[in-house]
């Protein structure tokens, strides 16, 4: 019995350790596993739903819904990856391909639109649909691209907005359906995102877009300003620069030639240039010719270089036939410009800008440096600023040296000319001398008696010998004058030699009708003159005065003490001088139109009185109202006790 006992409790022990190992392999064991499996399943979304919602808003370079999609489509594959997932969007009736995710690219003809009955489906009812053979079903028209991405079962999933039916769906497709299941929840949790990132992605980016436009114009106008900023810094060189050439080339002792070196000399500093030449047309040789002066080239290289106008290959004829500047960065290595002057003067950068006169093209200005692609269009802009001032001086001074030149030529001209007028009147004197005494003598009847027309015949020849003898005594004072008489300065008595001028001459102002009067009231202080010259000018005045004032005018004589200069003034009451002439009456030569053809004159009494006063350090002037009379005066210096 306790046998039996024993054994059926053995029986009994063996059966319940059987049955627990029973339920423990067929019921818990799978449970257990179901539980981790599904645990870990739950975790890996936890996970997967933290980490795409913590990156999801700030992905790295977002531009817009699309990269956003594609950041959601990249966390799912690699979570499926043996999966693919294609998203489209609802347009016209038609579903269009605007992302997938495989590790490769499509062609870009799939990326179209899609006509699939299916896809309808799903965006109309809001739901998931499987299908685990897409093949058994209405799929042609996705067949191309489903086979490109060996998809065989699909899982399809709508994003779902407020209301209506769903624009967007991924469809996720696999060779088979095995994970769908585990799909499933990445899938409604991924579409749920993207649905409600669509309401307020577009207005996201939008104003991300606004704020990088934003800050790109800021960009933009701080660098306008600093451009603007290094302008106005190169605009006040420019100017200084401008400055310089101005007053370096005006200063004293300036010529063409270190007129343009100095400009050249300044344009090379501005711009840092390692050379700088003008190169000016030769109109005889038809050639553009280096200028004296030029910077970095001396004068044995400067002969090296002129270029005939007929050579369109260098760019210095082409800037000087089109007058368009010319820039290039490396001038060695260009085509458009002959390399051996480049190469000689070892240039690399290179400007050129025309030299232009108003309309007148008169050469171009080079300017090089050694180093590759360093002038800028400013610089170029500066360069014409400078031609045009150059074209502007080298012209001045052209004019200057041809001025000079003419002025030479006639200086030495005036010399013959007085030298030619001195010999002359010499020679004439002589003869007529010889005329005049010959003439008196007949007149006086000592060689014979005269009828009355031989009397008056001799007298006539009698009064132009006169004339004659007057024309040249004239003519050789004027040229003892510009030759380099000395006056012999002594203490001169004014007062005196006025009266005796006018008492000299009131025979003639008699003859003349006219009367003189000596208007001196107080003797006048002592002038170191020459006395036979000075009276000279006193008659001179006076004899104008009683010929141009005409019958029955009044002629008066007047002096004043200035302090420094004693002033004599004749003056008369007769036509006066127009205006114009005034400043011409005491040219040589010069003859009022008026006076020409009615009073005989020489042209000369006023030209030797301004001459005389002026070698005493005096100045003498005319003031005249056209008929008004005249006044002429003349100032001589006091002389000072020492
Ligand atoms: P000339 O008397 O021989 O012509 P001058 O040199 O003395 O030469 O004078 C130059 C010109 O000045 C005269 O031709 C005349 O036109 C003008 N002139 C000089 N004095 C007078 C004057 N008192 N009134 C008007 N014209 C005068």
């Amino acid at each position: 019995m306790a046998n039996e006992l024993v054994a059926a409790a053995a029986l009994g022990v063996t059966g319940a350790f059987g049955a627990y190992w029973y339920l423990k392999f067929k019921c818990v064991l799978p449970m257990e596993t179901g539980q981790r499996a599904s645990q870990k399943a739950f975790s890996d979304f936890t996970s997967f739903v933290r980490e795409t919602l913590e990156r999801a808003y700030a992905p790295e370079q977002v531009e817009h819904y699309g990269d956003l999609t594609n950041y959601y489509l990249i966390k799912l594959h690699r979570a499926f990856p043996d999966s693919s997932m294609l998203v489209f969007e609802k347009g016209r009736g038609e579903w269009r391909l605007i992302n997938y995710l495989k590790n490769f690219k499509i062609e870009p003809k799939l990326l179209t639109s899609y006509k699939w009955s299916a896809l309808d489906r799903s965006s109309l009812e809001g739901e998931m649909l499987r299908f685990d053979d897409v093949r058994a079903g209405d799929f042609h028209a996705m067949e191309e691209l489903f086979t490109v991405f060996d998809i065989r079962s699909v899982l399809m999933c709508p994003f779902t907005p407020a209301g209506g039916a769903a624009e967007r769906l991924i469809v996720f497709g696999a060779a088979k359906p095995a994970m769908f299941d585990a799909a499933q929840p990445y899938l409604r949790f991924v579409a749920s995102q993207l649905s409600s990132i669509s309401k307020v992605s577009d207005q996201v980016f939008a104003l991300k877009k606004e704020t990088d436009n934003l800050k790109n114009e800021v960009n933009a106008v701080v660098k306008e300003l600093d451009v603007a900023g290094s302008r106005l810094i190169q605009r006040a060189r420019e100017r200084k620069a401008l400055y310089e050439v101005v007053t370096r080339v005006t200063g004293p002792g300036v010529d063409a030639q270190n007129g343009c070196s100095a400009i050249l000399n300044i344009v090379a500093k501005i711009v840092e240039a390692d050379v700088a030449a003008s190169l000016l047309f030769d109109e005889a040789k038809g050639e553009l010719v280096v200028t004296p002066g030029s910077f970095g080239i001396t004068d044995a290289d400067r002969m090296l270089y002129s270029i005939p106008v007929s050579n369109q290959a260098s760019s210095s004829v082409r800037t000087f036939l089109t007058r368009k500047p010319f820039i290039t960065a490396d001038a060695q290595n260009d085509p458009d410009v002959l390399t051996r002057y480049a190469k000689l003067w070892d240039i690399h950068s290179l400007m050129i800008v025309p030299i232009c006169l108003g309309d007148r093209i008169i050469g171009v200005l080079r300017v090089g440096s050694k180093r590759t692609d360093f002038f800028t269009p400013d610089q170029l802009e500066f360069l014409t600023i400078i031609a045009d001032e150059l074209a502007i001086i080298i012209e001045m001074f052209t004019i200057n040296e041809n001025l000079s030149n003419k002025a030479q030529e006639l200086a030495q001209l005036n010399k013959l000319k007085d030298e030619f007028l001195s010999t002359v009147s010499h020679e004439l004197k002589t003869p007529l001398t010889t005329i005049k005494g010959f003439v008196s003598v007949i007149l006086s009847g000592e060689v014979g008696p005269l009828n009355e027309q031989q009397l008056n015949f001799l007298a006539v020849v009698d009064q132009s010998v006169n004339r004659l003898t007057h024309l040249i005594s004239n003519l050789l004072d004027l040229s003892r004058l510009n030759g380099k008489v000395e006056m012999e300065f002594q203490t001169a008595d004014l007062t005196e030699l006025v009266r005796s001028s006018v008492s000299g001459m009131q025979l003639k102002a008699r003859e003349k009708k006219v009367s003189l009067a000596n208007a001196l009231e107080h003797d006048l202080p002592a002038v170191q003159a020459d006395t036979r010259w000075i009276g000279q000018v006193i008659d001179n005045l006076l004899i104008n005065a009683i010929k141009y004032a005409g019958s029955g005018a009044k002629v008066s004589i007047s002096g004043t003490d200035k302090g420094e200069a004693v002033v004599i003034c004749v003056e008369d009451n007769g036509p006066g001088i127009p205006t114009e002439e005034q400043k011409m009456v005491f040219d040589k030569f010069y003859r009022g139109r008026a006076s020409v053809n009615q009073v005989p004159g020489t042209g000369l009494g006023l030209a030797i009185s301004k001459s005389v006063v002026e070698k005493h350090g005096g100045k003498i002037w005319v003031e005249s109202k056209p008929g008004h009379g005249a006044k002429f005066c003349f100032a001589l210096p006091i002389a000072k006790d020492k």
